[in-house]
């Protein structure tokens, strides 16, 4: 990462774009400041008997349109300031897309792969103790992020109803469907992407076959969004994960790979019919180079702060689709603008999660579960939706799609703001 302080760069991006809109400051204000923020020692008995503290966070950061919502992170470089920009974004993110739901987000200071699977349970369920009077279902909602998964939601669901002694199944999303989870959550961020994707293929008038495309962070998000636009024709001719990439001229197999990851820890340039591998011809990469490919589109879908005023100009995709959250830093902006590319913003082309996780709490709490077609029909016409409202501010604003998207949000929310009374209402009153 960058080494930016990753919070004041996103309250920088937001006062900017919304003095340039012309939007209330006090609505400004009211999105500068977090809710509530906790911080908590973990305390986990590791498997060979010590005592380990690990630091914990959650931040609620606006809470004006409905129980704040978020992803919790198990990550060694999870920072204060990092949960309080991931908070605030989804803040924006959930007005975006029209969901009765405010930002939140937690993390936890911990390199999860160093942990055996009782010691990572132990850690799950230290989190809840420490964070049960914090969230709940009509409260604070959490969710999976990088390098926590559906099991890892199981154990923190199981922990709070322990802690509560009632099942509350709508307290958590991303959790196994046998345990309340929604048809589709797992796919959900990928799937909202592609979408996104789709749409601009519609208006920008090309065929997937033309278009050869880049993925940094080959994890949940960015291996659905990769198998379906391989489903759809385009060709994926790089990926990478933390520890480095590959390049394939022809493009890869997304299935084969995935599968050879999962079952060796590595990746590399496969393909696999049944349980045979075969060797693809490709090139090793690092995930800086993977962000100078030269391709049509460009899938940052790791981490915050990768492209930066240093690599910017590096960079030759025509669209970058940020499925990462904050993956460009607001100074690297301008010479993306610049340079004429294209950005679907974090806000918008990563919003398929949070979404469908909202489709599990209302499935939760009216008791019905959902089939998979209805509730990637929905999602599509959620995206569908928030996305043509997006292209329309861009289009008659003359606004890039980040500047677009803010607007949007940022007006919903300041109509929350005023329906309670601004400067305005009170000093003419
Ligand atoms: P994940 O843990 O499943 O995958 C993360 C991937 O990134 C892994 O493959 C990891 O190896 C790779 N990675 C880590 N550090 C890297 C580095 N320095 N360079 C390249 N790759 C690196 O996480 P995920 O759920 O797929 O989340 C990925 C991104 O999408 C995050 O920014 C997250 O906030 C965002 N996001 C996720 C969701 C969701 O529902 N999971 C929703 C919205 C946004």
């Amino acid at each position: 990462m960058s080494g930016i302080n990753i919070f004041e760069d996103a309250l920088d991006r937001l006062k900017l774009i919304a003095e340039e809109a012309g939007i209330n400051a006090e609505v400004v204000e009211a999105l500068s400041h977090p809710e509530a923020l906790i911080k908590a020692a973990l305390p986990v008995r590791m498997d060979d008997g010590s005592m380990r503290y690990f630091r914990g966070y959650r931040c609620r950061y606006n809470s004006i349109l409905g129980p704040t919502k978020g992803g919790l992170r198990f990550h060694p470089q999870v920072t204060i300031e990092e949960v309080q920009a991931l908070a605030l974004w989804m803040s924006i993110k959930c007005a975006l897309v029209g969901l009765p739901f405010g930002g939140a987000k937690g993390g936890v200071e911990v390199d999860p792969k160093t942990l055996s699977p009782m010691e990572l349970e132990r850690l799950s369920r230290a989190y809840v103790r420490a964070m049960a009077d914090f969230i709940g279902p009509k409260v604070d909602i959490p969710a999976p992020d990088v390098y926590t998964n559906e099991r890892i939601m199981g154990w923190m669901l199981d922990e709070y109803e322990a802690i509560k002694r009632i099942r509350a199944p709508s307290v958590i999303t991303g959790k196994p469907v046998r345990l309340g989870g929604s048809l589709g959550r797992e796919a959900a961020t990928g799937r909202g992407a592609f979408l996104c994707i789709q749409e601009l293929a519609e208006r920008e008038g090309w065929t997937p076959s033309e278009k050869r495309v880049a993925i940094q962070g080959f994890g949940n998000a960015g291996y659905h969004v990769a198998r379906l636009l391989q489903e759809a024709g385009y060709c994926i001719v790089a990926l990478s994960d933390s520890k480095g990439g590959i390049y394939s001229e022809g493009g890869f197999d997304i299935e084969s790979i995935w599968h050879h990851k999962r079952t060796e820890s590595a990746m590399r340039g496969v393909y696999c019919e049944h349980t045979v591998c075969e060797l693809v011809e490709h090139e090793q990469i690092d995930n800086e180079a993977l962000l100078a490919l030269d391709v049509d589109i460009l899938i940052p879908a790791a981490l915050e702060g990768v492209i930066t005023v240093k690599n910017a100009k590096r960079i030759r995709a025509s669209y970058i689709v940020e499925i990462a959250n904050g993956p460009i830093l607001s100074a690297a902006e301008p010479i993306l603008e610049k340079a004429g590319v294209m950005v679907v913003p974090d806000v918008l082309a990563n919003a398929g999660g949070v979404t469908v996780s909202y489709f599990e709490w209302v499935q939760n709490r009216s008791g019905y579960a959902w089939t998979l077609e209805e509730v990637n029909q929905r999602l599509e016409e959620v995206m569908s939706k928030a996305f043509n409202e997006v292209w329309t501010i861009a289009k008659s604003e003359q606004r890039s799609l980040r500047s677009a998207a803010y607007i949007h949000a940022v007006r919903r929310i300041g109509e929350a703001v005023s329906a309670h009374g601004t400067r305005e209402y009170f000093a003419s009153s």
